[in-house]
């Protein structure tokens, strides 16, 4: 099925065919427009490095003020290597700067990644400041403090018989030029395998990327290390650039303005860094030399990045893209999904019904807890809670508002720690294990509140949870195509077609109804192939008809799964379920066939008196 190859690939060649033929074409352009070919160098520099900042903030939704620690890093290790004759090769000492600054950024991650949002952002800050501290003045034997590091050789390519001595100008430039050409290919190639669609979810919603069973901060931190990788190699290539390694590499000054040019250009575009800079570098040379402005350049500047962002909130490349798209869509063509009614749905039974990877069969029940207890603070949510379902079994749970249905579920998969009792999964022991391994083992939840992935298409929002089922919690597949990943195409299709979203795959989720949200939300649950699923308000909020719709759903993938359901619809729920639980107050009140939970006295008094008066 070429579904998810076509969502991955359409565009795939010509981008890189549109970059190589734009970097060969640059030189004889560019010179026209008042660049200088070494403002031109600077310009791929600064956008080699923004290419992993920008798969970090970009792609992963990470913001990082600390870049410039692993530019300098990276630059003052090969041209340490390169200035003290430990190796000839520049090639060679840009390889052994990119490792480097990697290493530190896997360090850096590990420490910065214990906090998210404007604390991540804050670490980031504080550790380069460390750097730069460091580079001073411990290691200023090393680095030459203030002085930097002089006389950082131009490559040499040898290849056979034949050498060339890159020089500067616009010889560099092709040096550099191919530097950023393999950059942007290795990045692209990341943007468009599993794991690049894996940090846009994180991106998106960090705690359902888990929930579906990827290992989020694994992730995270490969991003960060690639994003310091990049950074390493770019400054690098900013000392062979310059002849010389200057020590302000390591300022906070190079972090802000790789934000700010990122920003300019286009955040989540790989390619905004690029336009970034050249905004930036070809301002400063026009109107600090041609208008002799001086330093107050710096103004103008920050007028026309106020104007960019407020104006342009995707930047240069993001405007451009909406520009295009408005002309484009009213003659474009229709989406091919709905074009092509007649193609074969998957059958139902081909959608595994549990995943592949659970060993033979145990015995007893599926799910059991005992004395399963959570408390607030002062407040019980769940008490004492002793429960069991059996394979196949499709079992209703009801209680009033607040009984603690849904802390119960959350314990289940793993969202929260029981203050006390144990949870059996398979004859498991899952008690406090995470939810993202829980998930693996074949029990996960749709939420009672929708946890979308709200950016992405409907497909591609079923695509990131099956593959956490095909691909395990963590893999670092970066140079794998979409459509490599075996079984991903029949998986989403098949669980697109069960949901009744077929048509609607490639829709963006901000554009579905409530009622198709609600379905998108079970069908990221039923793409890991649970063999547990539990489904908190699957009806909540829905009119009438969509009602109808999700009992009909919730009764088609009964078959061969075992199903918890919370439910505030009772009528829904009798007709469903063989057997209900009641929770009040946060303990089980009653468990029993519908039709004695509906003569139960106790019930009746404490949840269903009005409808029993009535
Ligand atoms: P239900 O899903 O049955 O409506 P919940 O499980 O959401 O009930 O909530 C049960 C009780 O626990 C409520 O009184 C609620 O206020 C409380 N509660 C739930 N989550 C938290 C939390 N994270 N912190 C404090 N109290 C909570
Ligand atoms: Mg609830």
């Amino acid at each position: 099925m070429s579904a998810v190859r076509r969502m991955f690939r359409s565009r795939a060649w010509p981008i890189e065919g549109m970059t190589a033929l734009g970097l060969a074409l640059a030189p004889f352009v560019l010179p026209h427009l008042g660049f200088a070919p070494g403002t031109v160098n600077q310009i791929l520099v600064w956008g080699l490095f923004g290419i992993g900042f920008d798969l970090l903030f970009g792609y992963t939704g990470l913001l990082s003020f600390g870049q410039s620690a692993f530019y300098g890093a990276g630059g003052m290790i090969a041209a340490y290597l390169l200035t003290n004759n430990l190796m000839s090769s520049v090639l060679a000492a840009l390889v052994l700067g990119t490792i480097g600054a990697a290493l530190a950024g896997v360090l850096v991650g590990v420490i910065a990644l214990r906090r998210t949002g404007i604390y991540f952002a804050m670490i980031t800050v504080a550790i380069a400041e460390t750097f730069y501290f460091i580079e001073f003045s411990p290691l200023a034997a090393w680095t030459g403090g203030e002085n930097g590091l002089p006389g950082v050789p131009a490559p040499k390519l040898e290849i056979g018989g034949f050498s060339y001595q890159i020089e500067n100008g616009w010889s560099m430039y092709g040096f550099l030029a191919a530097c950023y050409f393999i950059g942007i290919v290795v990045a692209l190639r990341i943007v468009r395998s599993p794991v690049g669609a894996i940090l846009t979810a994180i991106r998106d919603n960090p705690l359902r990327a888990r929930a579906v069973g990827h290992a989020v901060w694994r992730y995270k931190l490969t991003a960060f290390t690639i994003a310091a990788a990049y950074a390493g190699f770019a400054g690098g290539l900013l000392g062979v650039l310059q002849g010389f390694m200057p020590p302000d590499a390591f300022t906070f000054d190079t972090s802000g303005q790789l934000v700010m040019q990122t920003a300019i250009g286009g955040v989540g575009t790989l390619f905004g860094p690029l336009v970034g800079a050249a905004v930036w570098l070809y301002l400063r040379d026009l109107l600090q030399a041609t208008f002799g402005l001086g330093s107050a350049w710096k103004l103008i500047l920050g007028l026309v990045f106020v104007l960019l962002v407020c104006f342009l909130r995707r930047g240069l490349i993001g405007g451009a893209q909406d520009l295009i798209r408005r002309f484009a869509r009213p003659s474009g063509p229709v989406s091919e999904e709905a074009a092509a009614p007649g193609r074969s749905a998957p059958s139902l039974a081909s959608l595994g019904a549990s995943r592949g990877r659970e060993q033979a069969p145990f015995p007893g029940p599926v799910l059991e807890t005992r004395g399963l207890s959570k408390s607030f603070g002062g407040l019980t949510a769940n008490r004492d809670i002793n429960f069991s379902v059996q394979r196949g079994e499709m079992r209703g749970v009801i209680g009033p508002n607040g009984a603690g249905k849904s802390t119960f579920f959350k314990m289940l998969t793993g969202e929260l720690a029981p203050s006390a009792g144990r949870i059996l999964f398979h004859g498991r022991d899952i008690t406090g294990m995470d939810v993202a391994a829980v998930c693996q083992l074949g029990l996960t939840k749709s939420y009672q509140v929708n946890q979308l992935f709200t950016r992405l298409t409907v497909r591609q929002n079923i695509v990131i949870a099956a593959l956490a089922e095909r691909r395990g919690m963590f893999a670092l597949d970066l140079m794998r195509r979409m459509d490599r990943v075996p079984g991903l195409a029949t998986q989403v299709e098949s669980t697109l077609s069960l949901v009744g979203l077929t048509e609607r795959a490639d829709v963006p989720v901000a554009e579905l109804a409530y009622g198709e949200k609600r379905r998108l939300e079970i069908g990221l649950a039923l793409a890991s192939s649970p063999s547990l699923l539990l489904l908190d308000e699957p009806l909540a909020g829905m009119s009438p008809r969509e009602r109808a719709e999700t009992v009909q759903l919730l009764k088609n993938i009964r078959h061969g799964r075992t199903l918890v359901i919370v439910e505030h619809d009772m009528d829904a729920l009798f007709e469903l379920a063989e057997r209900i639980t009641v929770l009040h107050e946060g303990a089980v009140l009653a468990e029993g066939a519908p039709a004695e939970i509906q003569r139960n006295r106790l019930v009746q008094e404490a949840y269903l008196g009005g409808v029993a008066a009535a």
